[in-house]
């Protein structure tokens, strides 16, 4: 009988343990999660997150770092565990919760929900993370929207639509953590310009009226690095105009541009800055300013845009916007950082050959690659002859050659600045530079040269030494054969022979 008890107990204890187990692999509760968005008319937003659940468990959501936030729990019971930061501006935080109901309510403000320009606006929503069994919506309000023209969604279209007010579903709270809207606006936004005038140069921002941190952020970089880009310049544009551009819908790899032509005819400018870096981390806004700059002095240099020498204007661009940035107390870490991590890849898994940099692409996911590879080789070689110094010469050299229009230019004006022979280097590197193709470079070289010219003159010397004996010999038998045959009879023909 006793036995049989146990027996019971155990199978009871078995099934207990079933029962309480079960539940939580399924999730003991059930809990809704939704942002409700209403970006406003300066383009900032509200975000309000309403977190609704019916039992106790645990889960996550991704709160801002710098964006103070008020969290109220109106029923039930929440308890935060932990903090993890998950990026510059957000951080995933881990909270337990009970009740039946369970209501939070979080809120705080979103700057720069909406980027405007003109009468088109690009919306990209906080970062958006949450537990995978919580269920997720986003609720955007748009102010302003122009419901007649055509809207574009990423990563996928709305569940529900009220006007203005599009409501989506986040399938994937843990993968799905941005919502993308491209609309156009009812009325216009004014562009302001936005001038000031650092050294010599006039700089001229153009922008929507609510962006003017974007234009104290490019004068600031401006102003920074203004005696430096003196320095290597020389001489600097009497008038810098930037323009802002809107993201690609959720394309936000070109963070600035200089068109081709400008960059051809020397123009002076506009350069074109995504309007998408006011929400990057500092340090974005102010590296793309001198990187695009750079490819602008270059351009007024006669450095030609063509695609065989693009890795040169990239590489001075990054080499430049880094070193100056970093001199002024700006902090590029990030850039310097994922320079680091690519040259690594570069020279183990392509054996140190850069080569593939000749011919750009810039349509390719391997861009990052492009781009490391020629700041690799620009960093290196400036670092090595002297910095910035080093590329003082070797815009004075440019400007001597009146522009570069190829590699073999290149690799002659860079050896110039470095009074040292480079084409080696750039062999080692996989370029096609063709053995002594790049003319005097060095008086080291020089000295080589002039060895193999006199080499030359010698053989030619001991050359015509042999034909003039020949010819003499020649002259002697035929000297001879003449003398034997004017002692025989004179042939009629050969009368006219003998006339002088
Ligand atoms: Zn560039």
């Amino acid at each position: 009988m006793r036995k049989r008890l146990d027996a019971v107990f155990i199978i009871l204890i078995f099934l207990a343990h079933i029962i309480i187990l079960i539940p939580h692999v399924e999730a003991s509760y059930s809990a809704n999660l939704t942002y409700y968005i209403e970006v406003k008319e300066n383009a900032n937003a509200t975000i309000k997150m309403i977190f609704k659940a019916d039992g106790s468990g645990i889960g996550f959501v991704s709160l801002p770092l710098f964006e103070k936030y008020t969290v109220n729990v109106t029923t039930g019971s929440v308890e935060w565990v932990k903090y993890e930061d998950i990026s510059v501006f957000y951080t995933n935080a881990t909270f337990k919760f009970s009740g039946k109901p369970v209501e939070m309510i979080i809120s705080y403000e979103f700057p720069y929900a909406s980027l405007i320009s003109g009468d088109t606006a690009w919306f990209m929503s906080n970062y958006i993370l949450a537990s995978p069994n919580f269920n997720v919506f986003v609720e955007v309000k748009l102010y302003g929207l122009n419901s007649e023209k055509e809207i574009r969604f990423w990563p996928y279209h709305p569940v529900e639509r009220k006007g203005n007010i599009f409501v989506f579903h986040i399938k994937n709270p843990l993968l799905d953590n941005r919502v993308i809207i491209e609309y156009k606006l009812a009325n216009e936004v004014p562009t302001i310009s936005h001038e000031k005038t650092i050294g010599e140069t006039k700089v001229v921002v153009h922008v929507a009226e609510y962006y003017r941190d974007i234009a104290d952020k490019v004068f600031y970089a401006f102003e920074k690095t203004y005696d430096d880009l003196k320095y290597v310049f020389r001489d600097l544009p009497s008038k810098l105009d930037f323009e802002c551009y809107l993201p690609e819908l959720n394309d936000l790899t070109a963070l600035g541009y200089v068109k081709e032509r400008t960059i051809d005819v020397g123009a002076e400018g506009p350069i074109y800055l995504n309007l998408a870096l006011i929400r990057f981390k500092e340090g974005f806004v102010e590296e793309t300013t001198i990187h695009e700059f750079v490819h602008l002095a270059l351009g007024r240099l006669g450095v030609s845009s063509k695609r065989e020498i693009r890795w040169f204007h990239e590489g001075m661009a990054e080499y430049l916007a880094i070193k100056l940035c970093n001199r002024s107390g700006i902090d590029v870490s990030d850039y310097v950082e994922t320079h680091r991590e690519a040259v690594k890849v570069l020279l183990k898994e392509y054996d140190g050959d850069l080569s593939f940099i000749i011919d750009w692409e810039y349509n390719t996911p391997l861009i990052r690659l492009y781009y490391s590879a020629s700041y690799y080789i620009i960093n290196k070689t400036a670092e090595k002859y002297g910095g910035l110094a080093y590329i003082r010469k070797l815009v004075s050299e440019i400007d001597r050659m009146g522009g570069l229009e190829s590699n073999e230019d290149i690799v002659k004006a860079m050896s110039n600045a470095a009074n040292e022979d480079l084409s080696q280097q750039f062999r080692e590197w996989g370029f096609p530079i063709k053995e002594k193709e790049n003319g005097v470079v060095s008086n080291g070289e020089n000295d080589k040269i002039l060895r193999v010219l006199h080499e030359i003159l010698e053989t030619l010397v001991v050359v015509a030494a042999i034909i003039v004996i020949i010819l003499i010999a020649i002259v002697i038998l035929l000297i001879r054969w003449f003398t034997k045959r004017l002692k025989r009879p004179p042939l009629e023909y050969a009368s006219d022979i003998y006339q002088f």
